[in-house]
Formats: C-alpha cells, sequence, structure tokens
C-alpha cells in the first residue's frame, strides 16, 4: 500500500497572524502550514511561498485557503461551562435572580433531562462556540438524571470535531443533608466515584496533542461533602493529567455558607481538602481575599473567569487585573448557557475586557485595567495554562494545529484596520470564517461543516419544551 503524507493545509496571506509565541509576535501579511494534526511553519506570506517552492518535500499539494482580509489566532480555549444549559436559557435569567435563587428554580427543571436533552444541547452549545472562535472546550456536567451519562455528551462533542476536556461533575449533598440541591438530583458518592473511575478509564488521553482528557469536578461546596472532593482529589491524582475542577468563591452567599458550615473562607476550605495544586482549576473566584490570590499563585492553581455569568446572577467583579499582576493563571468561560446566555467566546473576551475597566469598592475605573490583547490572551494562551496544555494557546511550529480566522474586511470592522487585532474586541464581536481543530477544517465560510443547524435547533427546542412541560413551567 502506498504511503499517503498527513493533510497539508496553507493558511495563505492573512493580515495579521496573531502568534501568542514567548516574544508575543503578531505578524502581517502572514502565511501558516498545517501538517496533518501539527503546526509546522509560519511566517511572512512571501517568506513561506518561498520555502515551499524551494524544498521538494513541500511541492506535494496543499490546500490553500486565502486568508486575505482575516486576523488569524491561536482557537480559543473556553474554561468552564455547563453545555447542558442551553436547554434553560432565559427563565431564570430575563427577571433577575441570584445564584441560589436561580439554582432553586432550574434544579426541578433539569431533573427532567434525558440523554437526548444531553446530546443535542452539547451539540448547540459546541456550534455557537466553534462559530465564536473556541477549539477547546472544557465542560462541567453535574447531574446525572433519568439515565444520562458523561458519555453522551462526548459522543455529541466528537460528532463536533472540538478538543473536549469534560469533567465529570457531582452533586452529593441533597436539601434534607444541609445542601442547596434537592435530594432528588443527587447521587450516591460511591456511584459518583466509581463513575468517575470508568469515564476517566474509558476516554481519557493524556498524550500530546490529546483530543479528549477528562476531569473530576464536585460541584460546589454546597452540594458535595468533604469526603468526595478529598476522594475526587485522590482519584485524579492517580491518574495522570486528569484536572480537578469546581466552581469556588462564586457569590458572597457561598462565602457566608462555607464560614456557617466549615467555619472557614471557600478557598481555606478547599485547601483543608487538598485542593491546591497546578492540577486545579476553579470557576469564578469572584470574592478571593489578598491572601487567596497568594495561595492560588503560589500552588500555581487555575481561575476561570465567568464575566458575563458573574454580571447577569450579580455575583460581582472578579479581581482579574491583581489575579494577573500576582502571576495567578487566568483563563475565560461562558459558563453555562442558563446564565450567560449564551456560548459566544470571543464576545466573552469582550466582556471580560469591558467588565476590568468598570469601578467599583475599592477599585477606581480604569480604562487600562485589562486591554484587547490582554483579553485576547486569557481566551488562548491563558485558557490553554488553566488546562494544563502546553501544546495549544498559541500558534508555534510543534504545537496542535488549532487556528481560527476572523474577517476584518466586513461591516463591522470597516474603519478598524488602524489595529485589526483590537478591533476584533472593541468592535462588536464577530462569528469566524475559519476554524481549524487538529488539522481539521470545522467552519469554513463561516458555516460549520457537515452540520443541519435548522434540524439541530428544532430538536433541541422539542428536548427543551418537554422538560419545562414535566416541570411545570409552561
Ligand atoms: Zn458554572
Amino acid at each position: 500500500m502506498p504511503e499517503f503524507p498527513p493533510e497539508r493545509l496553507l493558511i495563505h496571506d492573512a493580515d495579521v497572524v496573531v502568534t501568542m509565541n514567548a516574544a508575543r509576535e503578531e505578524l502581517p501579511r502572514a502565511s501558516v502550514v498545517l501538517e496533518g494534526d501539527t503546526i509546522v511553519k509560519l511566517g511572512r506570506a512571501t517568506d513561506i511561498d518561498a520555502w515551499i517552492a524551494a524544498d521538494p518535500a513541500q511541492r506535494q499539494p496543499h490546500r490553500k485557503v486565502d486568508a486575505r482580509g482575516c486576523v488569524v489566532l491561536p482557537g480559543l480555549v473556553n474554561c468552564h461551562h455547563h453545555l447542558y444549559q442551553t436547554l434553560t436559557r432565559a427563565i431564570g435569567t430575563g427577571h433577575g435572580r441570584g445564584l441560589f435563587d436561580w439554582l432553586k428554580m432550574l434544579y426541578p427543571v433539569w431533573a427532567e433531562m434525558d440523554p437526548e436533552a444531553v446530546h443535542v444541547s452539547t451539540q448547540i452549545g459546541l456550534a455557537e462556540l466553534l462559530l465564536s472562535g473556541a477549539t477547546t472546550v472544557a465542560d462541567h456536567l453535574y447531574l446525572f438524571p433519568n439515565g444520562c451519562r458523561l458519555d453522551d455528551e462526548i459522543a455529541a462533542a466528537q460528532a463536533m470535531g472540538v478538543r473536549f476536556h469534560p469533567t465529570r461533575g457531582s452533586m452529593s449533598v441533597g436539601e434534607s443533608q444541609g445542601g442547596l440541591p434537592p435530594d432528588r438530583v443527587v447521587e450516591r458518592e460511591a456511584a459518583i466515584l466509581a463513575d468517575s473511575q470508568r469515564v476517566i478509564e474509558t476516554f481519557h488521553d493524556p498524550a500530546p496533542r490529546s483530543m479528549l482528557r477528562i476531569g473530576l469536578a464536585p460541584c460546589s461546596p454546597f452540594s458535595v461533602s468533604a469526603d468526595l472532593m478529598r476522594e475526587s482529589a485522590r482519584l485524579a491524582r492517580s491518574y495522570t493529567r486528569v484536572g480537578l475542577h469546581t466552581h469556588l468563591a462564586e457569590t458572597l452567599d457561598e462565602e457566608r455558607y462555607c464560614l456557617e458550615k466549615f467555619g472557614q473562607r471557600p478557598l481555606d476550605y478547599a485547601e483543608s481538602l487538598d485542593w491546591l495544586g497546578d492540577d486545579v482549576w476553579f470557576a469564578h473566584m469572584v470574592h478571593p481575599s489578598d491572601a487567596d490570590l497568594g495561595k492560588l499563585a503560589h500552588h500555581c492553581s487555575g481561575v476561570c473567569h465567568c464575566a458575563t455569568s458573574n454580571m447577569i446572577l450579580a455575583s460581582g467583579i472578579a479581581p482579574v487585573r491583581q489575579m494577573l499582576d500576582r502571576g495567578v493563571r487566568v483563563g475565560l468561560g461562558v459558563d453555562g448557557s442558563a446564565s450567560n446566555d449564551g456560548n459566544h467566546m470571543l464576545g466573552e473576551a469582550r466582556q471580560a475586557m469591558l467588565l476590568q475597566r468598570v469601578g467599583w469598592p475599592g477599585f477606581e475605573s480604569r480604562a487600562d485595567r485589562l486591554s484587547a490583547r490582554e483579553a485576547l490572551e486569557l481566551a488562548t494562551l491563558g485558557g490553554a495554562k488553566v488546562l494544563q496544555r502546553d501544546d495549544i494557546g498559541s500558534l508555534e511550529p510543534g504545537k496542535a494545529a488549532d487556528l481560527v480566522a476572523f474577517r476584518v474586511d466586513d461591516l463591522g470592522h470597516a474603519g478598524a484596520l488602524g489595529d485589526p487585532v483590537s478591533a476584533l474586541l472593541t468592535c462588536a464581536p464577530g462569528t469566524v470564517w475559519l476554524s481549524v481543530i487538529n488539522g481539521r477544517m470545522v467552519v469554513e465560510n463561516g458555516e460549520l461543516k457537515g452540520v443541519d443547524l435548522a434540524n439541530l435547533v428544532r430538536r433541541h427546542n422539542a428536548a427543551s419544551q418537554g422538560m419545562l412541560r414535566r416541570a411545570g413551567l409552561v
């Protein structure tokens, strides 16, 4: 049998290629060469053309994409999400509810979820994420009613071609034990740990350029026990590169709950359970103390900032600038689609930039608190570091072949060519024109390849309406 070379893709003559390499180089009029799942070369378009012409090994045909009029970036990394929540958008957020009231309203609806609902909501959320520039997505599924399994969202995500970090979430402390969720949506801890081990052994791939890594994610201090937190950490650490994830320091209600129930602030409580380390990343961290920031930096634990969700649920403003200045690893997440209620990854980077500039008690308003480039870095390299990945987040030879291109020659960017990179966030956030994940074109000419979106939306709305009906909300 003849051996065929891996597919070669030439992204040619982009207006700017934003590398996010160590020098944070931005290359004007540049090209990127991909071979199979890896970036092999990038540089000035004329230099790349000459390299291809001069090297006989490069003369085998490349698929060439004309990227004039585009800014090319590393694929964006979404570090925190609950894809299933696309099923319950708007009903808890339109009138405005704080986190605890919002959760108590939605738990009974989520209890009606089934495997079809998990599958279709995963694909709906990922479709929006892919079209807004995400190429790597971490998800946190923590309810498994009616036979749902993590396997349902994994199958759905694999069909979409995304680089996926599903976390096996859990809730084990129901209302009768002093927790927030109703008893009927929590699981037995032995079953949680057994299933966590099963999904790690079935799906987890620690290898470089892995398309799927599992994490373990007890949901929050008010829905799992200290034992489950400890045992989840022990289990995750018995494997290679299985991350640990949870919500922490999201609201002042949570801080009060931890002080009353455990006599400790949230991060001190996490530390007492062995939940500090470079394998841990926390969603939100809106209310850290100064000492908390020091601990996060010292232990290299990551933070996923979710600006939109924090605004919708009035949780507060996370001190991202202080985190960065103290050396804390920070990435971005759109959070669940019932507290956003969208999955626009580039838009989330814009929200993070805008929110940091606003003043709040103890902080004056400052336009220079977070620049557009810094926000883009959080959405790419920052997220990659939070997920402990050194193979994504920047465009460099040897890194995984994940990149996105946004057009800047369109209506929304007219007049913005003086700084097209900043324009990605200062102008209204656009839709990707091209997305390549693991060397494969997932979005081409602004359209998701091979996905019947109209049919997906119909199936999703049918699943959503069924859940709302069964929960008595419509
Ligand atoms: Zn969340």
